[in-house]
């Protein structure tokens, strides 16, 4: 089977720093060499942002969009023109593309989620090259990927590629953001996450220009594909030339090497795709039965229960500390878990009135943090909603 890759290109590389505009050569070498990685048979995909940026440039603003409003309208008046530019130029050297906008909330909905990785996989059969963006101009808060580097991770492990090239300003990944410290070490290979801690880096939340996403996260994009086995590149996105390269073997950029344990594709999904909805607290009982004896979660174990969720959301599991420990789909709505918790299962019926699932998160539905020093969950959206990404799940 051929190997499949995907590639994430950012604003700060398809623009021009000083003027806004596109950066013609860059996304020319882009095409051709994706359209020249299709003809000898990789699957490509191509993740790009420049929605926002081309629509700021074709309106003439001067500023960031700030409100939301704005953003979404200038997101529908870029994107448009951005797949005309692609269409152009791909249909140049006959490579016929397709434009795959998506949010998380296609995402969350176990049918939804299966039915975008059939629309890839018929795309790519067709030898298609999908031209993927977050669908930002209908995209709210609590169900954004936020950035494309999260998104791009999230279609690697969707469509099972074997790579993905996240394609930025710098060269490579370094111990420290190498514009400001002249001391910064390259970093070549990483072969776990754990790595970077030892590495010292510093990655900073540089954004630049009108994109999003810093290094950090370019590493949660790693972590999570890297975790359902796609072979992670950092390099810069003005040589796209270069992906040829790093796939003959050079070592070009900063490489994330794959996990190689089996993936399981629904642990996975909750584990990264869904939108936590609110946490359930475990006395120590149930922390030891769920991180080491693989168990499934029972009522008796719960101490405390925040957020308003609902049967089958997802929800972080946590340690009397806080410390998130594990996450799962819940089979009881945050209400009837008020009444329940810290209960016998056989008391629930009469509690409830009626009889309720066994358990209140299934084993198969748990997935567990693999390590237990989990901490820095990036707040997005309102309330406890919380940005699914960057954890270190053991799947
Ligand atoms: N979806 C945004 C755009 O097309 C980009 C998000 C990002 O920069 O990561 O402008």
């Amino acid at each position: 089977m051929s190997q499949t890759i995907v590639v994430k290109i950012g604003t700060s590389s398809l623009t021009q720093s000083a003027t806004g505009h596109l950066a013609l050569s860059t996304l020319a070498a882009l095409v051709e060499t994706l359209t020249g990685l299709q003809k000898q048979g990789y699957r490509v995909v191509l993740v790009s942002s420049g929605a926002v940026g081309v629509g700021r440039d074709r309106l003439g603003l001067t500023e960031r969009p700030r409100t939301i409003a704005l953003k979404q309208a200038v997101a529908a008046v870029g994107q448009g023109r951005l797949m005309r530019v692609y269409d152009d130029l791909f249909s140049t050297l006959k490579q016929p593309i397709a434009q795959v906008l998506l949010t998380r909330g296609d995402l969350v909905q176990r049918n939804g989620y299966v039915n975008v990785y059939n629309t890839f996989q018929q795309l790519l059969k067709l030898g298609v090259i999908p031209i993927v963006n977050e669908n930002d101009t209908v995209a709210v808060d609590e169900l954004k990927f936020g950035d494309n580097d999260t998104l791009s991770a999230l279609v690697a492990s969707l469509v099972e590629a074997d790579w993905l090239f996240l394609l930025t300003d710098v060269d490579r990944l370094y111990s420290a953001d190498p514009r400001e410290n002249p001391n910064a070490q390259p970093i070549s290979l990483v072969t776990n996450m754990e790595q970077l801690e030892e590495f010292q880096v510093k990655t900073g939340d540089s954004r630049s220009g009108w994109g999003t996403g810093g290094m950090i996260t370019k590493i949660e994009a790693a972590r999570i594909a890297t975790g359902s086995g796609v072979r992670t590149v950092i390099t810069e996105g003005k040589f796209p030339q270069n992906l040829e390269k790093i796939l003959q073997g050079e070592a070009i950029g900063t490489q994330f090497e794959p996990h190689n344990r089996p993936v399981n594709a629904r642990k996975h999904w909750i584990a990264n795709v869904l939108v936590p909805m609110g946490k359930i607290y475990l006395d120590a009982g149930a922390v030891r039965a769920i991180s080491q004896g693989g168990k499934s979660l029972l009522a008796a174990g719960i101490t405390q229960v925040e957020g308003g969720f609902n049967l089958q959301d997802s929800v972080q599991i946590c340690n009397l500390d806080g410390q998130e420990i594990a996450r799962g789909l819940v089979n009881y709505s945050q209400e009837e878990l008020q009444k329940i918790k810290g209960l016998h299962s056989d008391k629930i019926p009469e509690i409830l009135g009626y009889e309720g699932a066994e358990t209140v998160i299934h084993r198969d539905n748990l997935v567990v943090s693999s390590s237990l020093s989990i901490t820095g969950n990036r707040q997005q959206g309102t309330g406890n909603r919380e940005q699914a990404t960057g954890k270190n799940f053991s799947l």
